[in-house]
């Protein structure tokens, strides 16, 4: 029997099967865009601590202080995680998760706890879902949470202490949809399972440190939330079960959509030697994800220099392109008008852009998206057009 945690889950589903083998052997991943979002959670983390040693939201002298301690110690040292020192990071992405970090801690609406409140803490459980010490040999399920914290609400339909349970993201495209993942689910089980006695609730929340936005629901108790997560737990349990089944030899790959992106994409061996029209489609799935990866790794390994091969270069080539100097417009009026032409004409000659469009609408509506997006319908038509490639189907 494994021992699974939500990125196990969330590798099997975003992924596939295969990808868990690939994690369980540490294989060669891709994650230059996991170290940014490790250094920011490092970072929010030790900010979270201050506040709670010192019992007052840091100040942001503190908090940059504190950021650029973690970051070099990233740098030099790498981080520790579950006891094991993993290797050195890069000043970039040190630096960059250090920012990213910054820049919503110092948000007016980022709170920080002074008391009742965990960072990364460690849960564990075993094959039959009792709580045991994190490092337990028999441990079946263990996950961190990046930030749990004990609030009483006193709302008009529900009351009493809840555990806010905090997920930060990284990700650029976070958004709600992320609540409804295993790797959320299994954070509520957790929670459920080893503080339920004291709580009323749990209210789980994912952050996204891009945006600053949080999105988030509550479970209370009272009102079914038991009835839900013991549903999610049986699901886990399942699914662990599932994952455990397929090791025989090893677990089957799914070439597909869950390519994009997948981090063993570069090492993936998935074999797909049949011709018939699913091979031939799992086959380009396989490719693009593995094309998406090569593109990443390549553009930052030849930002200064182009790889040389016998009769090519790979890397950046310089090209010429022409762009309308920022007066252009009042210069083709003055011409325009010089010849004898008028408004009208020149209107009629000048072929608006979707991006044209978009940039007027940011003038006329500034503070509001909907009356931008509004305003650019009113202006442009749907045109109905085809664009070959993997992608997800429309629900
Ligand atoms: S690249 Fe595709 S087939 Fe290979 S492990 Fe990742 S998702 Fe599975």
């Amino acid at each position: 029997m494994g021992c699974y945690r939500p990125t196990t889950l969330k590798l099997a589903s975003a992924h596939c099967p295969r990808a868990v083998d690939f994690y369980e052997q540490n294989a060669p991943a891709f994650r230059d865009h996991f170290a940014v979002g490790i250094a920011a959670h490092d970072v929010l983390a030790k900010i979270g601590e201050m506040a709670l040693f010192l019992g007052r939201a840091p100040l942001p002298e503190e908090m940059q202080r504190e950021a650029a301690g973690i970051a070099r110690g990233l740098m030099e040292q790498g981080r520790v995680f579950e006891g094991n020192r993993e290797s050195p990071m890069s000043a970039e992405d040190a630096f960059a998760g250090r920012d990213l970090a910054l820049a919503y801690a110092i948000r007016p609406d980022a709170t920080w706890a002074t008391k009742g409140a965990w960072y990364e803490r460690g849960f564990a459980f075993d094959a039959d879902w009792n709580s045991i010490p994190f490092a337990s040999k028999n441990r079946r399920f263990r996950l961190i949470l990046d930030k749990i914290e004990i609030v009483t609400e006193e709302g008009e339909d529900y009351a009493g202490r809840l555990a806010v349970v905090t997920d930060y993201k990284s990700a650029w495209p976070t958004d709600e949809s992320e609540l409804s993942t295993y790797q959320m689910r299994a954070q509520a089980v957790a929670v459920y399972l080893a503080m339920a006695e004291d709580l009323d609730g749990i209210r789980l929340q994912v952050t996204n440190l891009r945006t600053g936005k949080t999105f988030g629901f509550d479970l209370w108790f009272e009102s079914g939330a038991r009835e839900q997560i013991e549903a999610w737990k049986s699901e886990i349990t399942d699914y662990m079960a599932a994952l455990d089944k397929m090791t025989d030899g090893r677990r089957p790959a799914r070439p597909g959509i869950g390519c994009l992106g997948c981090p063993y994409a570069l090492g993936c061996d998935a074999d797909i030697i049949a011709s018939d029209r699913t091979a031939l489609g799992m086959r380009l799935a396989k490719l693009e994800g593995e094309r998406e990866q090569l593109v990443k790794a390549l553009k930052s390994a030849t930002a200064e220099h182009a790889i040389q091969l016998a009769d090519c270069e790979v890397g950046y080539e310089v090209k010429l392109s022409r762009t309308p100097k920022d007066d252009a417009l009042t210069a083709i009026k003055a011409t325009w008008f010089a010849a004898g032409g008028d408004w009208a004409g020149l209107l009629r000659s000048l072929k608006p852009t979707m991006a044209m469009l978009s940039t007027v609408a940011k003038k006329l509506y500034p503070e509001s998206k909907d009356d931008q997006t509004a305003i650019v319908e009113e202006w442009s038509t749907v045109k109905h057009g085809k664009e070959f490639g993997v992608y997800r189907p429309r629900p």
